[in-house]
């Protein structure tokens, strides 16, 4: 495995013990279209936690048209898995930021068994490690629905959905204002090769966390504010 950044080990030095030991991370998982995004802003706002989407971040290399951006495009675009070393090096780089010191709320990584242990190297040189793994469950069919119906913020990633969950103004974000857009992504033929790719590759991640005692399966085809009511009982059980 690789050494940590100078930077991220510059910032775990900053970090006083008391901070070390309040941290706390949770990881997000569920197919495509679960309700990953909308949960995580939720539960994010209401624990005080950093909300980390790795597709947010990646999308915003994309819109800065970063050397990171450029990689990942033609497996966004198919729908593929952006290769897991670059995927954790831009994770790492996020989670090292101070803003984190307190935990995070890390929604769509990790996404394979090799990001997951990562994420465990990391989060250990943190002095901290994943608390509680939540899993939002919902069957293939219904997430065709929620993704060709989504709309997705152009600013900071909120997502709607045209008859679940609709805007007060059709294509305008109520949160922050800016415009609302389809992603290429979400079409349908692309939508199918993703579900393909989660139950290949993502979901043998339910097994890893649940032999960790650290998976909770949530039912994501309840409306909105049930999941956000069962996630929090969830975690403050945990
Ligand atoms: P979804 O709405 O399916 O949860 P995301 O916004 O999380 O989609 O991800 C969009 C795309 O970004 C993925 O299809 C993949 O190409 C890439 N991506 C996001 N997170 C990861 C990850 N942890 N590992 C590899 N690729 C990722
Ligand atoms: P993910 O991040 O897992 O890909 P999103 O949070 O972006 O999923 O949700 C996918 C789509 O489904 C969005 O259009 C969202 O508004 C909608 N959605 C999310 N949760 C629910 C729900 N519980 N019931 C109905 N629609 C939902």
């Amino acid at each position: 495995s690789s050494k940590p950044s100078s930077k991220f080990t510059a910032t775990t030095k900053a970090l006083s013990k008391a901070d070390k030991e309040m941290a706390k991370f949770y990881v997000l998982i569920g197919p495509p279209g679960a309700g990953k995004g909308t949960q995580a802003k939720i539960i994010a706002d209401k624990y005080g936690l950093v909300h980390i989407s790795s597709g947010d971040l990646f999308r915003e290399n994309l819109k800065n048209e970063t050397e990171l951006g450029k990689l990942a495009q033609g497996f966004m675009a198919r729908g593929e898995l952006v290769p897991d070393d670059v995927t954790i090096g831009m994770v790492r780089d996020r989670i090292s930021r101070p803003d984190c010191k307190n935990g995070a709320l890390l929604d769509g990584f990790p996404r394979t068994p090799a990001q997951a242990d990562a994420l465990a190297v990391m989060l250990k040189e943190f002095d901290s490690k994943v608390e509680l793994v939540p899993l939002i469950d919902v069957p293939a069919q219904v997430l065709i629905d929620r993704l060709s119906g989504r709309w997705s913020c152009r600013a900071q990633g909120h997502v709607f959905h045209e008859k679940f969950n609709p805007p007060q103004v059709a294509g305008i974000c109520d949160i922050d204002g800016s415009e609302l857009y389809q992603r290429e992504d979400d079409q349908r033929s692309t939508v199918e090769n993703r579900i393909k790719v989660y139950t290949q590759q993502t979901a043998p991640l339910i097994e890893y966390y649940q032999s960790r005692n650290l998976l909770v399966t949530v039912d994501g085809t309840k409306p909105i504010d049930e999941v956000s009511a069962d996630l929090q009982a969830a975690i403050e059980k945990a």
